[in-house]
């Protein structure tokens, strides 16, 4: 069989640093079975004539260019069995249906018989890092969260060592949240004799986080931290969490905690006290803006308890007094929101006298 693996275009609403992983599980999958396997990025033409499509998919707001490749490649090859998955195709099936109706099959969630193979990343040469997830699901139900979606049921494995790819550098945790794991410490063991750099890229559970932990997460080649202080019923966990992880050594610069707003259960009152929280306790606050479920276009969404004026404010000082989107503690950044007394005040920039 002939397979063609897409990977819609990427541009400013379909962005990603990190390449399709389903989509390299998919190349390893069908080539031991001695498929020959293509892997395209956006509308390509080409003399390959498959006879499978996979089409991935990103978040629900980057609709329009899954749409786009399918159209391409359906309309291209038109006896080709397409099979869309991913991300908006799990969450939004209707809206797929509405528009290509019988001609694509929608793959909802894991592809089960995949997940727990090694990817074929000779497809992508230039990246080194080995994606991996040593656990699947998450134990909570934050209302913000689409991962019970997706992966509705918490299942770990206790070994991510073939999952790593001979040569590479780095190992990214995509688990929504590792500390959850019966496992944890079998996967802080493999990851201590690889030797490798560590990133859990979708951040720790600080309501989980202990001084063993902190200390094992000290022992391990992590350059940056990632915590999350969505909703102030964490406060606690959250402060207790950072002074551990200060404890054993790591710098505040080094952690970052991703801070929810735009949401229905939060405010611009209660995310000023927690981005002004997390300055004075010495580590970097990077706000993330709520976006639906729903396929609807990037940043349109604005929240009962907000309004677009202060949506745009918080943008406009990311990119202006943050620095990559973040507000570190730098000092005069930390006068500056700490001693506001209002959300204005903090992430108003004044205008500059001519
Ligand atoms: S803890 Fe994180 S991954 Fe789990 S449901 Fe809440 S936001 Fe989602």
């Amino acid at each position: 069989m002939k397979i063609l693996l897409v990977e819609p275009e990427k541009r400013k609403e379909y962005h990603t640093s990190y390449p399709p992983l389903a989509l390299l599980k998919l190349a390893a999958y069908h080539k031991k079975r001695g498929d020959l396997v293509k892997l395209a990025k956006g509308s390509s033409n080409n003399s390959f004539i498959p006879d499978k499509i996979y089409i991935t998919s990103l978040f629900t707001y980057a609709w329009e260019p899954v749409h786009e490749v399918i159209r391409f490649y359906s309309d291209r090859y038109k006896k080709a069995k397409v099979i869309v998955g991913g991300i908006y195709a799990t969450l939004c099936p209707d809206h797929l249906r509405d528009a290509f109706k019988k001609r694509i099959k929608i793959h909802k969630r894991l592809f089960k018989k995949i997940d727990n193979i090694l990817p074929d990343y000779s497809v992508v040469p230039e990246w080194d890092a080995s994606i991996v997830f040593s656990s699947r699901g998450c134990i909570r139900k934050c209302s913000f969260c689409s991962v019970n979606k997706l992966e509705p049921k918490f299942e770990a494995r206790k070994s991510i060592k073939k999952l790593i790819y001979p040569g590479h550098k780095k190992i990214i945790f995509w688990d929504n949240n590792i500390l959850a794991s019966p496992y944890w410490r079998d996967i802080f063991d493999e990851v201590e004799d690889l030797n490798l750099e560590v990133d859990f890229n979708q951040g720790l559970d600080a309501r989980l986080l202990t001084e063993e932990i902190a200390l094992r997460l000290k022992g391990l080649k992590i350059p940056l931290l990632r915590l999350a202080y969505d909703t102030m019923g964490i406060r606690k966990h959250l402060q207790k969490a950072i002074a551990l992880l200060k404890d054993v050594g790591f710098r505040g610069r080094r952690i970052i905690v991703y801070s929810l707003f735009n949401h229905e259960n939060d405010n611009p009152d209660d995310f000023l006290l927690r981005i002004k929280e997390l300055l004075e306790w010495g580590v970097v606050a990077y706000p993330m803006r709520y976006e639906p479920l729903e396929p609807m276009p990037k940043n349109s969404y604005v929240s009962p308890n907000w309004t677009a004026e202060q949506l745009n404010m918080i943008q406009k000082a990311r990119r202006v007094i943050g620095y990559g989107g973040a507000f570190p503690p730098y000092d005069g950044l930390r006068k500056k929101i700490t001693r506001a007394k209002t959300f204005e005040q903090a992430f108003k920039l004044r205008r500059i006298q001519k």
